[in-house]
């Protein structure tokens, strides 16, 4: 046994060796933004599926939602499709984010295939490390909604209710996901939150810094927003039509 383990500590030295530091897996799974051309433009990919995994008994409830979303700002002439599976992610307390990279990558396939991208949004049990977030990306193409978050997150009036933060957590992931805000191009509106980079100062646009965070329900009473605001669409139009310049892209 403990020779075995010698031969794959050695085979893994080797290897890291071989690649340098962990370089080879952060470029092909990228950054948050990383695929956002990829969903924006149809260049490359004509169609797009979005995989939902989900552990029993935490299913999604935005999954349309998400897919309107997505199509109304991504060009996928061949449509965008949704598939769910249930699956056992052998976690149910506590993710980090490389657990939601390594769950992922164990039940998901490729994000890119020759004509189709796939993105992964995962519904686990359980929370993240920091149990005050709701939501997060990880990577290119994945991200991870944490619903017993979620559900505590719900304020004594329901209002929001769980399902109404849900749907606005899962949409501003996707969010991240093509990018915004700033995360891989620069925005010639001044809309960012200085105080919380990445997302919007705005509080009408899903893509505000409180949507992801336990205190939504005390920040923002009555509607939450499930929308990207007009300062979104116009980066996400800039970055689909080439007048804004993306950075950090993975596709060829
Ligand atoms: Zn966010």
């Amino acid at each position: 046994m403990k020779h075995y383990f010698m031969t794959i500590l050695l085979m893994t030295t080797m290897l890291s060796g071989c690649f340098g530091d962990e370089g080879v897996f952060e470029e092909e799974r990228g950054i948050p933004g990383g695929l956002a051309l990829a969903c924006l433009q149809d260049d490359k990919f004509q169609k797009m599926k979005i995989h939902f995994l989900y552990e029993d008994g935490y299913d999604p409830i935005a999954m349309d939602l998400v897919k309107t979303r997505l199509q109304e700002v991504c060009d996928k002439p061949k449509g965008v499709s949704i598939l769910a599976d249930e699956v056992d992610f052998a976690i149910d307390t506590i993710w980090s984010s490389d657990d939601v990279r390594d769950a992922r990558w164990k039940h998901g396939d490729d994000a890119m295939d020759s004509q189709t991208l796939h993105w992964y949004f995962l519904f686990p049990a359980g929370t993240y490390t920091d149990d005050s977030v709701l939501g997060v990306a990880v990577d290119a193409s994945t991200i991870a909604i944490f619903k017993d978050s979620v559900e505590a997150a719900e304020n004594i009036i329901q209002r929001p209710s769980s399902e109404e933060i849900e749907r606005a957590v899962s949409v501003h992931e996707a969010g991240h996901l093509l990018g915004l805000v700033n995360l891989v191009y620069e925005s010639p509106i001044d809309h960012e939150d200085p105080d919380h980079p990445g997302h919007s100062n705005n509080d009408n646009s899903v893509m505000y810094w409180a949507i992801e965070t336990n205190d939504v329900g005390n920040l923002i009473t009555g509607n939450l927003p499930n929308t990207f605001d007009a300062d979104d669409k116009s980066d996400l139009a800039g970055m689909a039509d080439g007048t804004i310049e993306c950075s950090n892209q993975i596709w060829p």
